[in-house]
C-alpha cells in the first residue's frame, strides 16, 4: 500500500473523530456513546489493512460473498492481529445465502422482514442441533424504511410494531436495535429520519420492555454529524474513509 494512502488514512481517522466528538458534545452526548464502521465494500484487502493501520476494527460489508472473501483473506495474512477486527453485514441479505455469514458476521444489520428474521433464527437452531451445541443467538439490527420511500426496503415503522412480539420471542437471534437508511438530499429530511428511527426505537421498548433495542445504527459520509445528534450509536462510513477524493 502506498505510504501517502496510509498517512491519508490516518489524518482523515483525526478529522472524522473530531466531527464526531463535536456532533455528540453539541447534543449533550457522551464521547464513547457512538462508534464508526468503515464501509469496505468498495475496497480491497489492502486497503483494509490500511486501514487497521490507522486504527479502524468496525468493518462493514454490504455482500455476503465478499464479507467472507476479506474475512478469509485477512485471516490468512501475516502481520494482521486476528483479535483487532470484526465484519458486520451491512446489505441485502437473501435467505440462501444467510448460512455464509451466520458466525461470521459479529452483526446483521439488514434484517429488514419477518421471514428472513425466522429465516436466521432457524438456521442458527439447525447448525447448533446438527453440531449437537447450544445454539448461539445471532446478533441482528432491524432494518427500517423510515422515510417510506418506494425504492429503500426494510419493515416499514408499523410492519414492526405489529412484528415485534414474535421477533422477540424468535430464539435464534438476539435483537441488538435498528438500522435505517436516510434519503440523499437536505439535512433536514435526514435529521428526520434519524429521529424517526430513535422515536420507533423508544415506542418498540415500550411495548416490548424486553428488548433494549440499544444500538441505533444510522449516519452515513454525507450526513453521520446530523445521525450523531439524534442519538446514532453506530455511524456506517464508507467514502470519507476510504475516499481520498471525497471532501469532508
Ligand atoms: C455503502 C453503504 C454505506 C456507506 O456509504 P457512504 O456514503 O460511502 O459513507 C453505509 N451503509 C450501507 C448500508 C451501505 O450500503
Amino acid at each position: 500500500m502506498e505510504r501517502g494512502y496510509e498517512e491519508h488514512m490516518v489524518r482523515r481517522r483525526a478529522e472524522i473523530a473530531d466531527r464526531m466528538r463535536a456532533a455528540l458534545a453539541a447534543s449533550g452526548r457522551r464521547e464513547d456513546d457512538a462508534r464508526l464502521l468503515a464501509v469496505s465494500k468498495t475496497v480491497g484487502v489492502d486497503e483494509v489493512v490500511a486501514a487497521m493501520h490507522a486504527g479502524y476494527g468496525l468493518f462493514g460489508e454490504n455482500r455476503p460473498q465478499e464479507l467472507v472473501r476479506k474475512l478469509d483473506a485477512l485471516g490468512e495474512r501475516d502481520g494482521v492481529d486476528q483479535g483487532a477486527y470484526r465484519f458486520d453485514m451491512i446489505g441485502n441479505l437473501q435467505t440462501n445465502k444467510i448460512n455464509m455469514v451466520l458466525g461470521r458476521a459479529a452483526l446483521i444489520h439488514s434484517v429488514r422482514s419477518l421471514k428472513l428474521a425466522r429465516g436466521v433464527s432457524d438456521r442458527v437452531l439447525r447448525a447448533a442441533a446438527a453440531s449437537a451445541v447450544p445454539a448461539v443467538p445471532q446478533p441482528v439490527l432491524f432494518e427500517v424504511n423510515v422515510s417510506g420511500e418506494e425504492s429503500k426496503s426494510g419493515f416499514s415503522p408499523a410492519e414492526l410494531l405489529c412484528d415485534l412480539e414474535e421477533l422477540a420471542g424468535l430464539p435464534g437471534i438476539e435483537p441488538r436495535g435498528l438500522m435505517t437508511m436516510a434519503p440523499r438530499g437536505d439535512e433536514g429530511t435526514a435529521r428526520r429520519t434519524f429521529s424517526g428511527l430513535r422515536e420507533l426505537r423508544d415506542a418498540c421498548r415500550e411495548a416490548c420492555p424486553d428488548m433494549a433495542l440499544e444500538e441505533l445504527s444510522m449516519g452515513m459520509s454525507e450526513d453521520f454529524e446530523a445521525a450523531l445528534m439524534e442519538g446514532s450509536t453506530l455511524i456506517r462510513l464508507g467514502r470519507v474513509v476510504f475516499d481520498p477524493a471525497f471532501v469532508l
